[in-house]
């Protein structure tokens, strides 16, 4: 998740702009290797909405169908609330992800370990994971924690854009609202990432102020992921890693797994949405008051606008190959080892144009193998670096 959910411009609606042609030789690639995303917001979406994500949807970027179409053999399946949410919204996310698998037993298996996760891939059934979006959640309870890994939870990102007692978040560092002299772990925060490390959960770094990404470094004794964030040097925002940032990664042995939220990706993202909304100012306000404020009200209002101005909102969008750039400057800088891919669907409005839901994955295999990546390069950033990870921090 990328912002606060209710932003006036979700657009979580398939644009019915995929179903284009991959080449033989990506699809055949695609299809050998294990295909792995570490964060997917659907659940949120699920519990306000009461969608059956086992049954293909018109609407969101993830459900049972479309990820069998897309290749996808693993996804962490994000727990998250913003700041106001805690524990006890955490575990009735938990509880739905449950009575999904639980309806659909034979399409979809809780994993814990990488020996789990292949093994669901033999079976063919999509390996479900949990990452627990927001160190908020664990209410400054070590013990909460101990709960948390026991139902599943496989990492936990430190903090979402809210800072924790214990860790400064990446915005309330950028924002100043987190003082320089304030900022990183606390003591408490430094037992948290030992916590994690002693229980095999990963910690995830995606989120976090630069001073706390440094800070549990440090302490970690495990490598680390980065489920969902992009390249600083090609996209400026304070939510993307800067080189410095990606090099010690890599000396941690850890992945980074690259966002495919247009506002991460593309550096003029931002000022072409801002634009676009301006342009309709006057019809969100009238939208707005005849859906009211509200209780998903903004996701009405922005599929009705998409609707009506399809050609201007896929304007505004970066192509596929842009998050193909991020991997290449991950890869160039780090080495072929230390990525992989978090796409955020769910958690942002707007992905590159073809880039419209779980189904589209292929695309990103044929813009690999058009850039000159082997086979086997394309295996490890598709799930390999994942799972290489996961398996170092479960011992299994
Ligand atoms: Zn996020």
């Amino acid at each position: 998740m990328h912002q606060q959910r209710h932003n006036i411009f979700f657009i979580g609606v398939a644009l019915l702009m995929s179903c284009t042609s991959i080449n033989k030789d990506a699809k055949q690639i695609h299809q050998n290797a294990i295909l792995i995303d570490t964060h997917g917001d659907i659940l949120f979406n699920q519990i306000e909405s009461g969608i059956d994500i086992g049954r293909l949807q018109t609407t969101g970027n993830f459900d049972l169908i479309r990820a069998k179409e897309g290749g996808l053999n693993a996804q962490f399946f994000s727990i998250w609330c913003d700041e106001t949410g805690g524990y006890e919204l955490a575990n009735r996310e938990i509880d739905s992800l449950y009575s999904l698998i639980d309806r659909y037993p034979e399409r979809i298996t809780l994993v814990r370990t990488a020996t789990e996760l292949e093994q669901a891939v033999k079976e063919q059934k999509l390996a479900a994971l949990i990452g627990v979006e927001g160190g908020h959640m664990i209410e400054d309870r070590l013990d909460y924690i101990d709960s948390l890994a026991k139902r599943g939870m496989s990492y936990l990102t430190l903090t979402w854009n809210n800072s924790t007692s214990w860790a400064s978040s990446a915005a309330e560092e950028a924002s100043g609202k987190v003082k320089p002299q304030d900022a990183g772990l606390n003591d408490f925060g430094g037992q948290v990432v030992q916590r994690l490390n002693l229980l095999g959960v990963m910690v995830d770094l995606s989120h976090v102020g630069e001073k706390t990404f440094y800070d549990a470094l440090a302490i970690t004794n495990k490598p680390v992921i980065v489920s969902h964030s992009c390249a600083h040097a090609l996209n400026p925002v304070p939510r993307n890693l800067k080189d410095e940032q990606i090099k010690a990664i890599a000396k941690n042995k850890g992945v980074i797994c690259v966002n495919f939220y247009s506002g991460f990706l593309d550096s003029t993202y931002q000022r072409k949405q801002q634009n676009f909304l301006k342009k309709h100012d006057a019809e969100i306000k009238s939208l707005t008051a005849k859906y009211g404020e509200g209780s998903g009200s903004e996701y009405l209002i922005a599929n009705e606008l998409t609707a009506k101005y399809p050609e201007e909102a896929a304007a505004i969008r970066p192509l596929i190959s842009s998050i193909v750039d991020h991997i290449d400057h991950i890869v160039q800088l780090a080495g072929i080892e230390y990525v992989g891919l978090g796409a955020d669907f769910d958690g942002a409005e707007s992905f590159p144009l073809g880039m419209e839901s779980v189904a589209d994955y292929p695309k990103v295999t044929e813009e690999l193998l058009k850039r000159g990546y082997s086979e086997a390069d394309i295996q490890k950033i598709l799930g390999g670096n994942v799972i290489r990870v996961l398996r170092t921090n479960k011992g299994a």
